[in-house]
């Protein structure tokens, strides 16, 4: 039998084993350094510059900024991790391989699972190897470039998802003169990283703003729907052409006016046709995706302008808990049934 001391003592240990346990988890899950308040509507926000684009964060229920520090500190992260330019980036060691396997950090290798999902999904509208087509039309550095027939055709010879193998976390790109360009996808991505941040650390309601990959955490702090306006394609950003409520959802936008040059009476914009590396031209301004994730929404928004209306309607239909609306040219909106429309 034991002693009653043993049994006081293992019972002591027991408390001290799961006081330490909880010791732990609290300060994973809302370390000390952090203050949320008992203000639910107490808030802060910033605007940072990430991607090549605006994000802009508000929190609601805390009044430490530091919180927002910590989500800038994650986009610099993720934009010297996914950067195309940035040399020593996963990306850039991936499209200077030279045909050799790369080893990658499991971000980029979930990102680049997520983009051979949409792949399939799409029957390659999404591709992430249209990285050639992208290097010639150069929106970044050199917008108002309109590479020529043969340069495009070359470019697309090496434009394929075939060529990507990715086991584990190595990549090969078997081709040396394909590349992979995350434009399409990675802000969503790290839109749902950032949440996902903010949530483990008791942020209950707030807003992250990617460029346009807006993403909500909640409701807002009265418990009201959140009211996002979908912009009127080509007009000021505050003019919307609709607003959709929502709650925790994400809201993903692809428009021809979010990148774009004229020349010869003609629009060119970002969004490629992965056969021919023209902007894809389908009478669509833009798409809006609602879902879940933002890495979904950013890749379907993608993956459904290139469709065309009818095509990706078709697939926005075939997922579950996700919504679009199509803006065309003449300005008609086109909903798919589930939409939360306003009004
Ligand atoms: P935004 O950057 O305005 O949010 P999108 O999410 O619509 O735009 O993605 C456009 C970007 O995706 C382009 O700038 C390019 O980097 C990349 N891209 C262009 N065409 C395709 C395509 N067919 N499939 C996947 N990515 C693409
Ligand atoms: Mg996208």
């Amino acid at each position: 039998m034991l002693s009653s001391k043993k049994v006081r003592f293992g019972i002591a240990l027991i408390l001290l084993t799961g006081f330490v346990c909880l010791l732990g988890f609290l300060s994973r899950t809302l370390p000390a350094r952090f203050s949320l308040s008992s203000d639910p509507y107490a808030s802060v926000s910033d605007i940072g510059f990430y991607f090549d684009t605006v994000v802009e964060l508000q929190l609601n229920g805390t009044g430490d900024h530091r919180l927002i520090d910590e989500c800038f500190d994650l986009m610099k992260n993720y934009e010297s991790l996914l950067s195309r330019t940035r040399e020593g980036s996963d990306v850039w060691k991936i499209n200077h391989s030279s045909g050799e396997p790369i080893e990658i950090s499991d971000d980029t290798a979930a990102l680049i699972r997520l983009s051979q999902k949409y792949y399939e999904l799409s029957g390659g509208a999404f591709d992430i190897t249209v990285a050639p087509y992208t290097a010639l039309w150069d929106f970044q550095n050199n917008p108002g470039n309109v590479p020529g027939d043969e340069e495009l055709a070359a470019a697309g010879r090496h434009v394929g998802l075939a060529h990507l193998h990715l086991a584990g976390n190595t990549v090969t790109l078997d081709d040396p003169a394909a590349a992979i360009d995350l434009g399409g996808i990675a802000k969503g991505y790290i839109a749902d990283r950032v949440k996902e941040l903010l949530v483990g650390r008791g942020i209950r309601s707030g807003c992250i703003n990617l460029g346009g990959n807006l993403l909500a955490i909640g409701t807002k702090p009265d418990g009201e729907l959140w009211n996002i306006g979908i912009r009127r394609p080509f007009a000021e950003v505050s003019d919307v052409i609709t607003t959709v409520r929502i709650d925790d959802l994400s809201v993903v936008t692809s428009g021809v006016y979010e990148r774009y040059f004229e020349a010869d009476g003609m629009l060119f914009h970002h969004i490629l046709d992965p056969e021919s590396g023209r902007p894809v031209r389908n009478g669509l301004y833009s798409v809006t995706i609602l879902s879940e994730s933002s890495a979904d929404g950013d890749a379907l928004s993608t993956a459904c302008f290139v469709l065309g209306r009818e095509d990706g309607m078709r697939l926005v239909e075939s997922l579950e808990n996700t919504e679009a609306l199509f803006i065309s040219d003449d300005l008609s909106l086109h909903y798919s049934p589930g939409f939360p429309q306003a009004g």
